[in-house]
């Protein structure tokens, strides 16, 4: 047997590394504190409704695909994939914008709103296309350990992009604020407001417009269970059920963890659980980073989330539907700039029974509403509540129906059990913005800089939140393992 690696948390990130490191010849465990892998996606099911708690998205396809390929496996061996058709509608106040599966739907609906707009549109997402593969084919594969790592011949032509924002070079090229909002959306998944987030992460609109919006069939749990699989395949042990408190340091070297008091010994440890958290696990001599670092640094947001069974199925709604019928700016300032519940906020909804039968009974829809709001705010049942009854109001008025009689069960999450189930810093959701000081280099890094044979994964470090950026961190820091053992 090769070296032993204990990995910490069981999400995607610590699902990747350890098919990497098991695929090496190390002998890798996993120590997961919850009953079941997953992590922030994990799911969970209540009288025939499936419900996945934390991801609903499938972009960037190609990425999953080399995921598995990397193993010499298909994504089709463990799940099967639809193209959603459309991808998404937006409610605004005065109109409804569908985001169909092809350039040319995507076009003519740009025309119906801005004439003229469909020629821009093809130019910007060409331009995001170009970002797509330098991003994707070459800046984010590097571990984020020295600023030349974003030096390449196709960066320094783009350099300027760095330092100016997705929002002023949306609202360059288009006037119409509804379809400045829809060019802004892909890149909330970074966590950053579009005015924070520098022009280069336009290449999430080539996710978005150009690879489309898919859906494994069962939902995004399905994911978590071919990685599960492939893991086992490949020797990996994991262990649910298991807290760690403490990450041990014998000489400088990290030699093993207690896990629910009982002392295990290893030659590697490498955390996915929150950066923070782990940290945290470490006496304080061997911790990295202060509290005031952590404090400063931006966050991406917590959400309130809701999963609701309702006993009929729901009108005039896909798959995939956002309600960007109220201010984004004002919505923006109170998560980033002036943290406190917001006044009157967007939200998502996301119904996967409307294409995938196997996630509700007959007859029936499950459903996922989703508010994002500030990390760290006060969280009480009785806000929830206000909360549901306003987002349901205007999803009855947008969606010209009523649903609140036809609700079965809710269940509700938000930052308490953010922080529970997770021990997420501050009740965050989606870990770390991706703003222009938060890029690369400049994130916590993926290897100690205090304790040798000690890593970190997961969306705090490199490259940084949602799904495809955890597959590739884990196989980073799995590279950075190899390399120094
Ligand atoms: C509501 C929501 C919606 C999202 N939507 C999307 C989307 O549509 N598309 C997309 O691409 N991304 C989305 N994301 C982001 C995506 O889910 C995350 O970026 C990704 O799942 C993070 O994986 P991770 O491995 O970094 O961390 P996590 O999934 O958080 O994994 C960390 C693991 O560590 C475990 N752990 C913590 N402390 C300990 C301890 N002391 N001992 C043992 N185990 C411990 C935790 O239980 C957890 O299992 C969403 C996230 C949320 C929350």
């Amino acid at each position: 047997m090769g070296k032993k690696v204990i990995v910490i948390g069981s999400g995607f990130s610590s699902l990747s590394a350890a098919c990497y490191l098991a695929k090496d010849g190390y002998d890798v465990s996993i120590y997961e504190k919850n009953s079941a892998v997953g992590g922030r996606a994990s799911k969970f099911t209540k009288q025939g409704f499936t419900f996945d708690m934390g991801p609903s998205w499938y972009w960037m396809p190609d990425i999953f695909d080399k995921f598995f390929g990397d193993f010499g496996r298909k994504t089709s061996e463990f799940y099967t994939l639809d193209k959603l058709s459309p991808a998404y509608k937006i409610f605004f106040s005065d109109d409804i914008i569908t985001i169909g599966d092809s350039m040319d739907k995507i076009c003519a609906e740009f025309e119906r709103i801005e004439a003229g707009s469909s020629k821009e549109l093809r130019k910007f997402i060409a331009s995001a296309q170009e970002n797509y593969d330098i991003a994707i084919n070459k800046v984010v594969l590097r571990p984020g350990l020295s600023p030349l790592e974003l030096v390449t011949k196709e960066t320094i032509l783009k350099v300027d992009q760095f330092f100016k924002t997705i929002s002023s070079q949306v609202r360059k090229k288009f006037k119409n604020p509804k379809l400045i909002s829809t060019l802004e959306f892909p890149v909330l998944f970074l966590g950053a407001k579009p005015s924070n987030t520098p022009s280069f992460y336009n290449f999430m609109n080539f996710a978005d417009f150009g690879l489309g919006t898919w859906h494994p069939r069962g939902g995004m749990y399905e994911i978590i269970l071919g990685m599960e699989t492939l893991a086992k395949d490949l020797g990996v042990t994991i262990h649910t059920n298991q807290t760690v408190d403490k990450i041990l340091v014998r000489d400088g070297n990290a030699a093993g963890i207690i896990a629910n008091g009982l002392e295990i010994n290893s030659d590697v440890v490498l955390s996915g659980a929150d950066y923070h958290h782990s940290e945290t696990l470490l006496d304080q001599q061997h911790r990295q980073y202060t509290e005031a670092y952590w404090d400063k640094k931006t966050f991406a947001p917590s959400s309130l989330l809701f999963y609701i069974g309702f006993d009929k199925k729901l009108k005039n709604v896909e798959h995939h539907n956002l309600f960007f019928d109220t201010d984004f700016e004002k919505h923006a300032e109170e998560i980033y700039d002036d943290p406190k519940w917001p006044t009157n906020p967007l939200f998502y909804a996301n119904f996967p029974s409307v294409t995938d039968k196997s996630m509700a009974p007959e007859n029936c829809e499950t459903g996922f509403f989703l508010v994002p709001i500030a990390t760290d705010l006060e969280d009480t049942s009785v806000l929830r509540e206000e909360y549901l009854d306003l987002i349901l109001k205007r999803f009855e008025e947008r969606t010209n129906q009523q649903i609140r009689k036809n609700i079965i069960f809710k269940e509700s999450f938000c930052v308490n059990d953010f922080i529970d189930r997770y021990n997420s810093y501050k009740g965050n959701a989606y870990g770390l913005a991706n703003t222009l000081t938060q890029t690369a280099f400049l994130r916590p890094n993926l290897k100690s800089k205090k304790v040798k044979n000690l890593f970190f994964t997961g969306q705090l470090t490199v490259p940084g939140p949602g799904v495809p950026p955890a597959l590739i961190s884990g196989k980073l820091v799995s590279e950075l393992i190899a390399n120094s053992n």
